[in-house]
């Protein structure tokens, strides 16, 4: 990057952001791509456009006081940050999970903008969270937490200004438990949040989105390119909501899922992975994928769960958290015949990684294109709550599909005409910016 503008935004995100490498790596990757924009566009520059996007609207942080089973009182702490409401009401996740600080949900909360923007529905970049760990927690223990979480959020939120839902540790349980809080104190039922369950304003096929959609996306860039996911070998990290739900669409697609992992180690399994033992044992039993080598003979469970890119495969769809694969790992992949990675979870691949991927000329579908699906389907749960209409699971995954169609277009689109055709990172980030930079300067300076 040689762009002056561009050169003295970034350093000063740099200095104003001491201490966050995950958000300062989200926005260095991110102008990278936009030089060329830049350079094109004077007004975007007049507009201050640049300086302007990577400051967040507001950052809230609280203090989260819950009493867990002994009737000791645990303090954790809350944030959410409302990062940019151009083009929409804010729209992001909540992670709860023991590594969350500021510059994790800082991050989360930018690219989510440009991922909003893609999905072509009115929705804004948001992001929210805690360090607290819902792992090893009773019921109860969730409950109390997700109530005392609301007891603040509550008063920062509204259908129609901030619409939070579900990330890594917040699924539909700890959704609920936040939905009956929101509406005991406020009163009001609304689609205040979204990955609800069915009976009191969920989306059929919410729960699938994230994982069918990043299919989808992935279909649309193999066709692109000649290939499909039939006869191919898929490795997926993880194995939570995102991951399980990729892990039943490339099977349907044709693909043979071999290994998923967990935060401790992964399961090899040259049978194809048994998705509906794999569902029950995450969803219900709440188990490790170690469990599953036991129940499976023939397969192996492996301590380390950065070894799962060891493992051959066509095709890598890393689904469980940020920076999953670094240099070695994509070398790996690389060099046992990976041709294609296309990424479930936020900013899996380090910046040396991407790196390897461009310099091994494999196909590379990026976070917030390839997993927006999820937020879009949220998107579809804020618009049947409004009409308070119920869509079949069959009209919800035919608009996600065309949704996932439409994204990978826009970005094929702008990689070409910005002279980088096959960058999908480069098309993502320029498709998804130029319609929040236009509302912003159309908006003027607030
Ligand atoms: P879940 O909590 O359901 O699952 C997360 C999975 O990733 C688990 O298998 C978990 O293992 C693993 N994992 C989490 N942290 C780490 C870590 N530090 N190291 C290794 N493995 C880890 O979350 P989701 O499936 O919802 O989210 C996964 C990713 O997808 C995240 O990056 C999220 O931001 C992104 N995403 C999610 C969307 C959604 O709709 N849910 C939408 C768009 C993006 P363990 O059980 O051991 O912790």
């Amino acid at each position: 990057m040689t762009n002056k503008y561009m050169l003295d935004v970034l350093a000063k995100v740099k200095a104003r952001n001491p201490g966050e490498p995950e958000f300062i790596q989200a926005v260095t990757e991110v102008f990278e791509s936009l030089e060329p924009v830049i350079e094109k566009r004077p007004d975007f520059v007049k507009a201050n456009i640049l300086e302007r996007i990577v400051e967040p609207d507001r950052q809230i942080i609280f203090r989260v006081p819950w009493v867990d089973d002994q009737g000791n009182i645990q303090v954790n702490r809350g944030f959410r940050i409302q990062y940019n409401d151009a083009i929409g009401p804010y729209k992001g996740g909540i992670r709860l999970h023991p590594s969350v600080y500021m510059g994790i949900i800082k991050f989360l909360g930018f690219e989510q903008i440009f991922k909003n923007s893609l999905t072509t529905l009115p929705m804004g970049g948001a992001k929210g969270g805690s360090d607290f760990d819902p792992k090893g927690k009773s019921d109860n223990e969730i409950m109390r937490f997700c109530q005392s979480f609301i007891n603040e959020l509550y008063r920062h939120i509204g259908k129609d200004i901030d619409v939070p839902a579900g990330d890594i540790g917040t699924g539909a349980r700890e959704i609920g438990y936040m939905f009956g809080q929101y509406k005991k104190l406020t009163g009001e039922w609304s689609g205040i949040l979204t990955g609800k369950g069915i009976p009191y304003g969920g989306s059929l096929a919410r729960t699938e989105a994230t994982g069918y959609g990043l299919c989808y996306f992935t279909e649309e860039m193999l066709k692109a390119n000649g290939k499909s996911f039939k006869g191919q070998t898929v490795v997926i990290s993880g194995s939570g909501n995102v991951a399980l739900y990729a892990c039943q669409k490339a099977q349907s697609l044709g693909a043979k899922v071999v290994a998923m992992s967990d935060s401790n180690g992964y399961v090899y399994d040259p049978n194809g992975i048994d998705f509906a033992y794999m569902k029950n044992l995450k969803e219900v039993r709440r188990g490790r994928v170690k469990e599953y080598a036991a129940d499976h003979p023939g397969s192996t469970y492996t301590e380390g769960y950065r070894n799962i890119w060891k493992v051959p495969c066509h095709i890598a769809l890393p689904c469980a958290t940020q920076n999953d694969i670094d240099k070695p790992s994509a070398e790996a992949l690389a060099a046992n015949g990976c041709y294609c990675v296309s990424e479930g979870a936020n900013m899996p691949s380090t910046p040396e990684a991407i790196e390897v991927y461009f310099a091994n000329k494999m196909l590379y579908g990026p976070a917030k294109a390839a997993n927006a699906g999820g937020v879009a389907t949220s998107g579809l749960e804020m618009c049947q709550n409004s009409m308070r209409l119920s869509w079949t699971f069959e009209e919800v995954d035919e608009k996600l599909h065309g949704i996932m169609k439409n994204i990978f277009a826009a970005c094929d689109s702008a990689s070409k005409e910005y002279g980088m055709p096959g960058n999908y990172m480069a098309g993502a980030n320029i498709a998804g910016f130029l319609k929040v930079a236009e509302a912003m300067k159309a908006q003027g300076c607030v």
